[in-house]
């Protein structure tokens, strides 16, 4: 069928079938569909949506568009698993997680991304460790999930090619908040990297891009009955970020704070919380233990033991980082010429924190970028961010700013104070607020 005739299809609120999204989609790769074409289906299904059945075939479609990886050949004796976050803020999970499976006997080929608008991006994390390869050949990868168990790359030229031009074509025409292709974005990556199982964390609250639970729990359920459909298992955990999920938020900073977790010298509860719930879940979901208090019982001895912290070495060192990374992390991650604390205007209890506000002041900082094309300052960022419900006074600070010069630290001290409310004492819930899991109506 012609590209005029889909759109016009899917403008008018039909649905399309199976054999005309992978045409469009086969279109959008060799570049025979114009990227007026491309813009103007997005649009179409930005107002009119998807059925499961059409989300699940642009998925697959776009999963089609590049190679899609076989770990077969490797003879792993265990399930291949990912974990993929919406983003967040302190949201370093990925770093810990990914060497706690593999300590407890699953292969992790984590394929992960750059920060995206105020959330913070694994790979840029990873960029603060010297000769870290995030951008590896394929031969590299499958070396390193062979030699460490788990390895955190980013997205390579031929993986879901189809998802790159229309993410990009998506970016600048306004329909990325769109929940089908949202999923269909996500999942053909995740399809593609060739898994058995994937959890998914959906956050919400303020520091979430979909803030509200109602929006957020209609993404969850799209991605788990999509991924179900493409014929991958998965289930979605909603968690929450009204308040940063670690105490700190940064690139070399985050890649410290999951050194210390890894290796026990420190360990915020809210994040070991969701970083254990998790992690059980995917466990569970591909049989290496279906008991979901026995696997957080198992991951948190991979912890106990030191074979997570070993295999997160293993990882840096078979990705071309330093052999002695973490006992000497300190050494060789950047550091920030200014840390100095910020302290709220009046004592008192936090009562709200904007998240995405502190999201803001890292970008402010140079942690982030404005544009596609800036660089990156990975020393920079915060720690020690006051949590909900905690006292603040001249002696407790809102948090510990690490910049590079004297404006940006002002810059983010006005909007780290902006940021938190102080007044009255905050219900505060668990972190994780519910489980999405399979074949639910
Ligand atoms: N992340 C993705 O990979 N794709 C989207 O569309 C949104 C977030």
């Amino acid at each position: 069928m012609l590209p005029q005739e889909v759109i016009r299809k899917k403008r008018d609120g039909t649905s399309l079938d199976s054999e005309e999204i992978a045409g469009f989609v086969r279109g959008i790769s060799d570049g025979s569909i114009s990227e007026g074409q491309t813009a103007a289906l997005a649009m179409a299904v930005f107002f009119n949506g998807m059925s499961s059945a059409e989300a699940v075939a642009l998925t697959r479609a776009m999963r089609d568009s590049g190679n899609v990886l076989d770990w077969s050949g490797l003879k792993l004796d265990g399930p291949v698993v990912d974990k993929h976050s919406t983003g967040g803020v302190g949201d370093n999970v990925s770093l810990m997680l990914a060497p706690m499976l593999a300590a407890a006997g699953a292969w992790v080929p984590m394929i992960s991304g750059r920060g995206l608008g105020h959330t913070g991006g694994t790979l840029d994390k990873l960029d603060a460790i010297p000769g870290y390869r995030s951008q590896p050949d394929i031969d590299l990868f499958r070396s390193a999930v062979r030699e460490a168990g788990c390895a955190i790359i980013g997205q390579t030229e031929d993986l879901a090619p189809a998802d790159k031009r229309l993410y990009a074509i998506r970016d600048v025409t306004a329909t990325v908040e769109s929940i089908p292709l949202i999923t269909a974005s996500i999942l053909s990556k995740k399809l593609a990297a060739g898994l058995d199982a994937l959890v998914l964390d959906v956050k919400t609250g303020t520091g979430a891009f979909m803030a509200g639970a109602d929006e957020a729990r209609a993404l969850a359920q799209s991605l788990v009955d999509v991924a179900n459909g493409a014929g991958m298992r998965a289930s979605a955990l909603l968690t929450d970020m009204n308040e940063p999920l670690a105490s700190c938020a940064g690139n070399a900073i985050e890649v410290a704070g999951a050194v210390d977790y890894l290796t026990g010298e420190h360990r915020d509860p809210r994040l070991h919380a969701v970083v254990l719930a998790l992690g059980a879940e995917l466990m569970s979901l591909s049989g290496l233990k279906p008991d979901p208090p026995r696997a957080a019982q198992t991951l948190q001895e991979t912890l106990d033991s030191g074979r997570a912290a070993e295999r997160f070495a293993r990882m840096v060192s078979a990705l071309g980082g330093p052999a002695d990374f973490m006992e000497r992390a300190a050494d060789h991650l950047p550091e920030a010429g200014i840390v100095r604390p910020v302290t709220a205007a009046e004592p008192g209890t936090v009562a709200a924190i904007d998240t995405r506000a502190i999201g803001i002041a890292v970008i402010e900082l140079g942690g982030g970028r404005r544009a596609a094309t800036d660089t990156i300052d990975h020393a920079v960022g915060l720690t020690g961010l006051a949590r909900l419900g905690e006292e603040v006074s001249p002696d407790r600070p809102l948090a510990v700013i690490h910049a590079g010069d004297g404006e940006s630290f002002e810059k983010a001290a006005r909007t780290i104070r902006n940021a938190y409310r102080v007044g009255c004492v905050p219900a505060r819930a668990s972190p994780i607020l519910e489980r999405i899991t399979e074949h639910r109506a």
